[in-house]
């Protein structure tokens, strides 16, 4: 790695890439610091997006991470609308869209992620979306007490179910699997999301998919796989999102499952880091994870300064993750990972959505999370990455 650090560039203005340049500045970092954003908007932050800001109870703008001067004044030459087209590892420079090039001596890569597209169900006329930016949201906020069908039952699928309930939506919620997130919480706590949403009168179909959209004189019917044929006025694709990885895998830094890098954050060219949902990280507990949670991406952005900085030190934090959905409020700890878990330890008042959970592998309590239960999140994080025998009786 060459000493002389004068100007760090950072592609994407999301959570990480903001936090990394803000963190560079907290720590002493004199030189240039350039941040880019694909997106026309300020940076901001995702979460509201599919709650307060979607439900109009807050506004667009309170989802910014700064006001307009604060880049001036923090010396971050912040330019959005702007995408970095190709990494020139060789020359080390960022190849801008319009054909400017920009040198770096280092260079963080915090692309973000995208919603995963169903290609053939967007048919014309018809209005299939998706949720990830601010303009998304907006967008989606307008249609939410028509009829909305969600494909796709996993975090952004049930949040959007729920702020379209209170804004009197009707909503078709289809999910392919026997229960929504069945695979990350198990059956039993996945059953408390089910019911959650049946009480608020989503109409939840699981075991199935959407076979077909059809647009034909202003209306849009969906052909669901039980056989039912809906009228819908807006169809929510929500499957999750993969990881942007271009520029960084034609520059060889990344593969379909994100930009590879070391515990450290350092990816396999040493003046180049990676952090955020785009990052797939070789945590020093759990081995190779990629996680979108926004926790993640504000911490391993600040981890990452230090590593452009000439930092060694293992990212080691824990995934964090939260949801809302009507009164229910939850905080996530730890990492469930390919390899899943064998039990789940209930303690609490399931049927009464006030109770922590913790996943067993092995003799391991590899997440932990509790539901309603503020207090208790101290606990989560201190039993989690333990042993079972350190967890309190149901
Ligand atoms: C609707 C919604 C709700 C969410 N709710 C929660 C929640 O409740 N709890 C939780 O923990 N997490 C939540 N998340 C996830 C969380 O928001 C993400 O993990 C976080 O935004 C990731 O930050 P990031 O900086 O890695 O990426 P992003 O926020 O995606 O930012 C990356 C930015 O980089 C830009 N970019 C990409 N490529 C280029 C390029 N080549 N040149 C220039 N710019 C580029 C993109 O346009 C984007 O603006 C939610 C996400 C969404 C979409």
């Amino acid at each position: 790695m060459s000493q002389q650090i004068d100007r760090i560039v950072i592609i994407g203005d999301g959570l990480a890439g903001t936090n990394a340049a803000q963190s560079l500045r907290e720590r002493g970092f004199a030189g240039s610091i350039v941040l880019l954003g694909a997106e026309e908007h300020l940076p901001y932050e995702r979460p509201p997006l599919s709650k307060a800001v979607l439900l109009g109870e807050a506004e667009p703008d309170s989802a910014r991470l700064h006001p307009r001067d604060w880049y001036a004044e923090q010396g971050i030459d912040l330019r959005t609308g702007v995408r970095a087209e190709v990494i020139d590892r060789a020359a080390k420079e960022v190849l801008l869209h319009g054909g400017e090039r920009l040198a770096y001596d280092r260079l963080l890569l915090a692309p973000g992620a995208q919603p995963r597209r169903l290609p053939h169900l967007e048919v014309p006329g018809a209005d299939v979306c998706r949720l990830r930016t601010i303009d998304d949201s907006a967008a989606l906020k307008d249609r939410l007490a028509g009829r909305l069908l969600i494909i796709g039952g996993g975090w952004i699928g049930l949040e959007v179910a729920a702020a379209a309930r209170r804004a009197g939506g009707r909503v078709t919620l289809a999910v392919r699997g026997a229960l929504p997130l069945a695979g990350v919480l198990g059956d039993e706590v996945a059953q408390v999301f089910a019911d959650l949403h049946r009480e608020h009168d989503v109409d939840l179909r699981t075991g199935t998919t959407v076979e077909e959209v059809r647009h034909v004189e202003d209306r849009t019917r969906a052909r669901l796989s039980d056989g039912e044929d809906l009228e819908v006025d807006t169809i929510l694709v929500g499957i999750g999102a993969a990881p942007d990885v271009e520029p960084a895998a034609a520059a060889g830094l990344a593969g379909p499952d994100g930009i590879a890098v070391d515990a450290a954050l350092r990816t396999a060219d040493p003046d180049i880091c990676a952090a955020g949902d785009a990052a797939l990280h070789e945590h020093p507990q759990l081995g190779r994870i990629r996680v979108d949670h926004w926790d993640a991406a504000i911490e391993q952005g600040r981890h990452a300064a230090g590593t452009l900085l000439g930092g060694q030190e293992p990212y080691a934090r824990l995934p964090y993750f939260f949801t809302d959905q009507y009164d229910l409020g939850m905080e996530y700890v730890g990492h469930v990972g390919a390899k899943g878990f064998d039990r789940v330890h209930l303690v609490g008042d399931v049927p009464g959505r006030l109770f922590r959970a913790y996943w067993v592998r092995g003799e391991s309590v590899v997440a932990g999370m509790h539901v309603n239960d503020w207090d208790a999140i101290d606990e989560v994080r201190r039993l989690v990455g333990g042993s079972v025998a350190g967890l309190p009786a149901r």
